[in-house]
């Protein structure tokens, strides 16, 4: 494991274009500089197990069954959920208009474009939800003009932007044909019921489930292509219930981010800044090292907002991002800020708002100077050795103090010693902030630990090749 493990570092490095890895085979006969140190490696197992015993059943969340569009102020559970995100969601089917509703013991539920329907005979199969044949509808019996089907046995010949169906007798061609093929085809659309045809102004054709709608001045856009409206136009025929009903506890607001995978992005672990190296105390000089090393290697350290706008959604990430914060608020992290700054870099800052080894005017300053200041409590204690009150105003006052001295939000909370627990997160919770960080844990950040996500410690000792490790390998 460890040979593969050194193989992986060299070939990383390699890609990278630096003569790193001479460097450290030329230290033949000592410890090769690239291996973990043995104390290293105690120590991320350590966390390892301290992160094991703090972890909460139920608070590595999955993806969420059921979500709220504040938009429409509906929610979606599943099937439907799963099936609006897998067959094309917001630009296919566009929001829910309706709760989930009966209809002659039927569920179903009304979306701007769509009308969904629950199959509980199909239960667990792909036809466990079906759309409702909305166009169908709509066209009925007209059979004339662009409605009127060719025979079934026209001899047809299908090219790549021509088909003939049959089954209706009718043609699909050109943009509709490829905006129907990418889209979801005959689940989603259903056949053609009418040749591409004008209608108010606007080229458009008629299919089971949908009205494609032409919008040439969009042309090359994803746009270019738009969908009637035709589950709004049938719920208001129908006269069904479109009044938003109120966020239910416990279900998240809908967004993207929440159903994707885990991502990797280290968010590195500093403590003291100092003269002399120890675990805890990274020296200036290797610091200046480090931030020049993410420099050359195309590294681009965001703030905690920027990282979690991205989880939420609402945000995009540089293609090699990479956090670095800075717990305890000590004096000689001034020195971090001025090594930041000079780097274009920011930094985020986790401080015990008690403590005042920074002054306010400097923690002005950092904010002036484009780094964050988030809450690391007000004391620095084990807070899950405290009861319900003092624990409260560790967690929320900290917050207060931090934003009465820098003007700005702070959103982000990093428990002291790593030491949380449920009870520790809900605090973290209640208080406002948008997110919590651990002490350990690596490097892969997933929505559904977005109150523990995981950091990697940055150990004084360490050699600009295990700093290297820790950015670029490190699970
Ligand atoms: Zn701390």
């Amino acid at each position: 494991m460890e040979i593969g493990h050194v193989r992986l570092v060299q070939r990383e490095f390699k890609e990278n274009g630096k003569g790193i890895v001479e460097t450290s085979v030329a230290l033949a006969g000592e410890r090769p500089r690239y291996w973990p140190r043995l104390g290293f490696v105690v120590s991320v197992l350590l966390g390892l197990c301290a992160g094991l015993l703090a972890w909460q059943p139920g608070a590595a969340a999955a993806a969420p069954n059921t979500v709220y569009f504040p938009e429409t102020g509906h929610t979606v559970a599943d099937p439907f959920l799963t099936y609006w995100r897998t067959h094309g969601a917001l630009p296919i089917f566009g929001y829910p208009i309706t709760q989930p509703i009966d209809d002659q013991g039927m569920t179903v539920q009304y979306f701007e474009r769509a009308r969904f329907e629950l199959h509980k005979e199909f239960s667990g199969s792909s036809s466990e939800v079906e759309l409702t044949l909305l166009g169908r509808q709509l066209v009925g019996d007209r059979h004339d003009g662009p409605f009127k089907p060719f025979p079934a046995n026209t001899l047809a010949v299908n090219t790549s932007d021509r088909t003939f169906f049959p089954q209706t007798g009718h043609y699909l061609a050109y943009g509709f044909k490829q905006f129907w093929e990418q889209n979801g085809g005959l689940a989603v659309f259903g056949y053609p019921l009418s040749e591409d045809m004008s209608e108010n102004g606007l080229t458009v054709q008629y299919f089971q489930r949908a009205r494609f709608e032409w919008h040439p001045e969009l042309r090359g856009t994803p746009y270019e292509v738009e969908l009637g409206r035709l589950g709004a136009d049938a719920a208001a025929n129908s006269g069904v219930k479109t009044s938003p009903v109120g966020k239910p506890a416990n279900v998240p607001d809908y967004a993207p981010a929440l159903f994707t995978q885990s991502i990797r992005l280290p968010i590195l672990m500093y403590h003291q800044i100092g003269p002399t190296a120890s675990r805890y105390v990274v020296p200036v000089w290797l610091l200046n090292q480090q931030l020049d090393w993410l420099q050359s290697n195309g590294y681009t350290p965001v703030t905690l907002t920027q990282l979690y706008n991205y989880i939420d959604g609402t945000g995009a990430l540089p293609a090699k991002a990479v956090v670095l914060t800075f717990d305890d608020g000590t004096a000689g992290q001034w020195a971090a800020v001025q090594a930041l700054a000079a780097h274009h870099m920011t930094g985020v800052f986790f401080i015990p708002s008690g403590t005042k080894a920074l002054t306010d005017g400097q923690l002005r300053q950092m904010v002036a100077d484009g780094m964050e200041i988030e809450s690391h409590s007000i004391t620095h204690p084990y807070l899950t050795k405290l009861s319900g009150g003092a624990l409260e105003n560790e967690v929320a006052g900290s917050r207060a103090a931090l934003q009465k001295i820098t003007g700005q939000p702070v959103d982000f909370f990093a428990y002291p010693y790593g030491d949380f627990n449920g009870r520790v997160i809900a605090a973290v919770q209640a208080a406002g902030y948008r997110g919590g960080l651990a002490a350990w844990g690596g490097a892969e950040i997933t929505p559904g630990k977005r109150w523990q996500e995981p950091r990697i410690e940055v150990d004084g000792t360490d050699s600009m090749t295990e700093f290297a490790y820790k950015v670029i390998t490190f699970p």
